[in-house]
């Protein structure tokens, strides 16, 4: 096998930037990172920018065109190409509220299809999202098929744990105890997610083994805030609790469009970058024409808009997931919350895959580790990307 000695661009480490290094690959892996660039010896010369590790998208449903509940391995590919344009070397094919058959149509092809080469992003597995969500905070996954976690029903997805890294549910929700100690002894990890759990309903779930908030700020507290303003004390929820415990990581959809640059700020301020993760929430209209759009399944999907650099529901005003990509993500970031390039850089590599378990092969430029890379351009705009050390962008 060939060695590959990547050169003239900033590495961007887990705690550092290296300036004039070179990094060495072989079969896939990074074998040695240099301090010097030997120029004559560079079998990639990168004529400057940046070589970060590969981005890792936690919460992901589709793109140009496509959703993975769409339930077809073509879909699946379609997806995974679009992100890698983004910079996006791994990640959790992420499910939408939906029917019964539907989310298991969509794990029968994750399963066929993780770990596979495809020509873009791995997919490491699912992210079982919905449809345990509070109902009233479903956001734009469909009313009908929102429901609660019932074993006879779970047991057939826990069926496919090998498949799955992540799986969501509202505390509030009975069944939820059950559901997340059910996912936990098969070793997949959970989210609270879409809720109006209250303080101490996320206390408890966090016994239970809850470690992970779905995007932060969005379909959380709202409704219990409002429900607790006919009696006092004010009381706390999902929101108040995630930027408490310090056992709970979350994400933040940087997209620019979501959340304005105090919310982006606050959440690093307090949970830190190693506790935050920067999320696409893509939806099928990443790098797709403004227009009408399916969110979730071709059949039963809720219909959204594309407009304005984000999804929006029919009345043109509230948010239904995004259309950027991570590397939309690190620019915002960046701008917007006063943390370094090398810290931004780990909140969209290796935050990720410490949160999802992956840091063993993924998430930093590190000896023994997947050559998974992107180069960017001084702009941070996506330029090549490597998956396994094969250059697919
Ligand atoms: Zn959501
Ligand atoms: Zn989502």
């Amino acid at each position: 096998m060939t060695v590959q000695r990547f050169s003239h661009a900033r590495l961007v480490l887990p705690d550092r930037i290296l300036d004039s290094g070179c990094i060495e690959i072989e079969n896939g892996r990074i074998t040695r990172i240099e301090a010097a660039n030997d120029s004559a010896e560079a079998t990639v010369d990168l004529q400057g920018g940046y070589l970060v590790p590969g981005f890792i998208d936690l919460h992901v449903h589709g793109g140009d065109g496509a959703d993975f509940m769409d339930g077809t391995e073509e879909a699946f590919r379609t997806v995974c190409r679009a992100h890698a344009r983004h910079g996006t070397t791994a990640l959790l094919a992420t499910t939408t509220v939906a029917r019964h058959e539907q989310h298991l149509a969509f794990l029968r092809v994750c399963r066929s299809l993780k770990g596979q080469e495809l020509d873009g992003a791995i997919i490491v597995g699912a992210h079982f999202y919905g449809p345990y969500f509070g109902r009233e905070a479903r956001g734009c996954h469909p009313a009908e098929s929102v429901r609660e976690p019932i074993p006879a029903e779970y047991n057939d997805y826990l069926a496919f744990a090998d498949s799955l890294v992540t799986a969501t549910v509202a505390p509030e929700l009975p069944g939820a105890e059950a559901f997340v100690r059910a996912c936990v002894a098969r070793g997949i990890r959970c989210n609270a997610g879409h809720s109006h759990a209250t303080f101490e309903q996320v206390e408890q779930a966090i016994g239970w083994g809850v470690r992970h908030v779905d995007h932060l700020f969005c379909a959380m507290s709202d409704r219990a805030r409002l429900r607790q303003q006919q009696t006092y004390p004010m009381r706390g929820g999902l929101l108040e609790a995630t930027l408490y415990f310090d056992e709970l990581t979350t994400e933040v959809i940087a997209d620019g469009k979501h959340l304005a640059p105090e919310l982006l700020r606050l959440a690093y301020k307090i949970k830190g970058a190693d506790r935050l993760a920067l999320v696409t929430d893509a939806n099928r209209a990443l790098d797709m024409p403004d227009g009408e759009y399916l969110f979730g399944p071709r059949e039963g999907g809720e219909l959204i808009l594309r407009r304005d650099g984000v999804g929006l529901m029919p009345d043109g005003r509230s948010l239904a997931s995004g259309v950027e990509g991570l590397d939309t993500a690190v620019r915002t970031m960046l701008a917007a919350s006063g943390a370094s390039l090398v810290e931004v850089v780990r909140m969209v590599s290796l935050t990720p895959a410490r949160i999802a378990g992956l840091q063993r092969d993924r998430g930093s430029i590190e000896p023994g580790k997947r050559a998974d890379l992107v180069h960017l351009d001084e702009q941070l705009r996506v330029r090549q990307v490597w998956i396994g050390g094969r250059k697919v962008v």
